[in-house]
């Protein structure tokens, strides 16, 4: 059984293609749109990780990474943050903000696939300090 992702996107198009592609990833998912959907779904079906858009309409994404770190019970919880905007500076703030990993828009798929099952697999086996990109685990 393929963990469960929650996939946070307030773009319907976006939204929908990520959910499907990992659906045939075999993951289960469930989505939010905004902020306090977020919340309310980590609460609900405690993901395994977290595709998280990092603008949400008006809203500032990576207040969910913020959220979760300060979260005793979820701190480990993957967040893996999808941007429009390729800079280093919002890389820069993406990973200061508790994001595990950054990747663009539009998104590679081979890539997140990868980010996450080396994620999903940091979450399994590490301490939950783990919060920055390094070498994958022996
Ligand atoms: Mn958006």
């Amino acid at each position: 059984m393929k963990p469960h992702i929650l996939v946070v996107e307030d773009n319907a198009y976006s939204r929908e293609l990520l959910c499907d592609w990992l659906e045939l990833q075999g993951f289960t998912v469930d989505s939010a749109t905004s902020l306090s959907e977020a919340l309310a779904a980590v609460k609900r079906c405690e993901p395994a990780a977290v595709l998280l858009d990092v603008q949400l309409g008006a809203e500032d994404g990576l207040s969910v990474a913020a959220w979760l770190r300060l979260d005793k019970a979820r701190q480990h919880i993957p967040v893996i943050a999808v941007t429009a905007h390729a800079m280093i500076s919002e890389q820069e703030r993406i990973l200061k903000a508790g994001c595990n990993a950054c990747i663009s828009k539009p998104v590679d798929f081979r890539l997140l696939l990868e980010k996450l099952n080396r994620w999903l697999t940091v979450a399994g086996v590490m301490n939950h300090n783990a919060r920055t990109e390094g070498p994958m685990p022996e």
